[in-house]
């Protein structure tokens, strides 16, 4: 078990029909903890042998039809009991994800509260989505769409929300009457499991949630390839999400893709000082970036761009960068080493581009932070829209500045990228607020906030950031195919060929 346990070494981590298993081969994996470098557990290791035996128990469980059949209100119960669980047991796996991720641990206890409402979130409103009645104009017909669980998902999740990110689409699969098999990062899996032990605690039924662990390229490939996968619901970079979609599209499985982003982040002159400099620093750097609506791209006013880029700088110089467990610490290193060398590559990158480099690009003077894949804080100034360091996403503590002088200049370039998972505006005319929030084509805008979201409003892409839609009622929609039925109840004969 991986709760309960200290420390975390020799987890279970391959869980299928019910029980905790073994992977056919006995491989392993080593998970370390970005902090300082150390393993802090070493996971099962899975196989394309046991991708498919999971496959073929969510089938089973599927097939056999006891979940799907389940009224709606018992499903939402487990949910509930999940939600119950994950309190009980916060403080645990908040620890589980910082040692794991290396986020701080009161960013690893949000995360916790945050999955704790989105399974009571569905547990609500799943009872309540009716299935709808249309006027055929035929009194004697009654038709209804109604809504039935889409079949076996595979769930695959990225490594910098492991819990959060899985937890957005177990809780919507299962009371959506789904079975599934659940794939975190074989970066960060701890949580997963921990996740995957409550939910067998909680009394889900043999089947209908199992749980692989490795390496994208066997175990991800194992599941996306499987014709017996009805939807393939993944979260993580937008290169690993085009592999998926094109091996999709053999068998014509359905996929719902939740990619990355490189979020703009308007600030107009007449904003609040203070509170937009203080969300642009939250935006950009916290978890070091590595976040896909991470506020890394500013589009400041040049009215007031020296000032505010300053101020940002001087703050910027004093996060305190450190372990996730120390409770002095504001932000944590990066995921791991080859994580970091591909930030340091960014910057050298943006240098060479003719960026101005005004604080951070490097790694912490500390000693102390040696042995972890720690980086500081760094603004790069007078970016270019063509800059790759301002289009590509770097995923680390690396914000980029543009310069506008309209509105209409500020919007061609919060718009002027591949991505569209968010936005962030910053004004306190509300007219130019709305105008500007309406303009701009990404998946979520804040208007005078930034990085907040609820479990009842949708979060998803546009453009290279992702198709599909997750969180709301259009999360749950999912997981869902939709069935017309036409029902007559009073036949009689009247085709085309009655007088044949
Ligand atoms: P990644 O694409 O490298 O990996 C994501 C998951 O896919 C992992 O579980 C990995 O093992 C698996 N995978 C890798 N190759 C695969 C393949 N060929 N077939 C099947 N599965 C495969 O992403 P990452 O580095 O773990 O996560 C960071 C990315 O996730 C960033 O781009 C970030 O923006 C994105 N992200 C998006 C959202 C969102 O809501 N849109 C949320 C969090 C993270």
């Amino acid at each position: 078990m991986i709760l309960d346990s200290e420390p975390l070494l020799h987890s279970r981590a391959l869980y299928v029909e019910g029980k905790w298993v073994s992977p056919v081969e006995g491989g392993t994996r080593e998970i370390l903890n970005p902090a300082d470098g150390t393993a802090i557990a070493v996971v099962a290791e899975a196989d394309r042998t046991d991708v498919a035996t999971a496959i073929a128990a969510a089938r089973t469980a599927f097939a056999a039809g006891h979940w799907p059949a389940t009224p709606v209100t018992e499903r939402a119960e487990l949910l509930v009991r999940i939600a119950e669980l994950l309190d009980t047991h916060r403080d645990e796996i908040a620890r589980i994800e910082t040692l794991d991720t290396g986020k701080t641990l009161s960013e690893s206890h949000t995360d916790i509260d945050d999955v704790i409402a989105v399974f009571r979130y569905y547990a609500r409103l799943a009872p309540t989505a009716a299935d709808r009645l249309v006027d055929t104009g035929n009194p004697e017909v009654i038709s209804r769409v109604v809504h039935e669980p889409v079949g076996v998902c595979a769930l695959i999740a990225p490594w910098n929300y492991p819990l959060l990110q899985m937890s957005w689409k177990i809780a919507p699969a299962l009371v959506a009457g789904c079975t599934m098999v659940a794939k975190p990062s074989e970066v960060t899996p701890l949580s997963t499991i921990a996740l995957v032990e409550l939910i067998d605690r909680a009394g889900a039924p043999p089947g209908v949630v199992n749980l692989v662990q490795g390496s994208g390229g066997v175990v991800g490939a194992a599941l996306t390839d499987n014709p017996d996968v009805d939807l393939i619901s993944f979260t993580g970079g937008a290169a690993t999400g085009a592999t998926i979609a094109r091996t999709a599209a053999e068998h014509i499985t359905r996929v719902a893709l939740e990619l990355g982003g490189k979020n703009p982040h308007l600030v107009f002159a007449d904003a609040d000082h203070d509170t937009a400099v203080d969300a642009v620093l939250t935006g950009a750097f916290l978890h070091s970036g590595q976040v896909c609506s991470a506020g890394t791209r500013l589009i400041v006013e040049e009215s007031i761009a020296d000032d505010f880029v300053a101020e940002l700088a001087h703050r910027a110089a004093r996060i305190r960068v450190g372990p996730g467990m120390d409770p002095a610490t504001r932000t944590g290193p990066l995921v791991s080493e080859e994580h970091r060398a591909k930030v340091e590559a960014y910057v050298a990158l943006g240098i060479s581009e003719g960026a101005t480099l005004i604080t951070g690009g490097k790694r912490p003077d500390d000693p102390a932070l040696e042995s972890g894949s720690f980086y500081l804080p760094t603004i790069f100034d007078h970016c270019r829209s063509d800059m790759r360091i301002v289009q590509e996403e770097t995923f680390g503590p690396l914000l980029t500045v543009e310069r506008f002088t309209t509105e209409a200049e500020a919007i061609t370039l919060g718009n002027d990228t591949d991505y569209g998972l968010a936005a962030g505006v910053r004004t306190t005319d509300p007219s130019r607020g709305e105008r500007v929030v309406r303009a701009l084509r990404h998946g979520t805008v804040w208007l005078n906030d930034f990085g907040y979201y609820t479990p009842a409003a949708e979060w998803g892409g546009y453009g290279r950031s992702g198709n599909g839609r997750e969180l709301g009622p259009g999360g749950l929609a999912e997981y869902q195919e939709t069935k017309h039925i036409w029902h007559n109840t009073a036949p009689k004969a009247g085709g085309w060929f009655t007088d044949t």
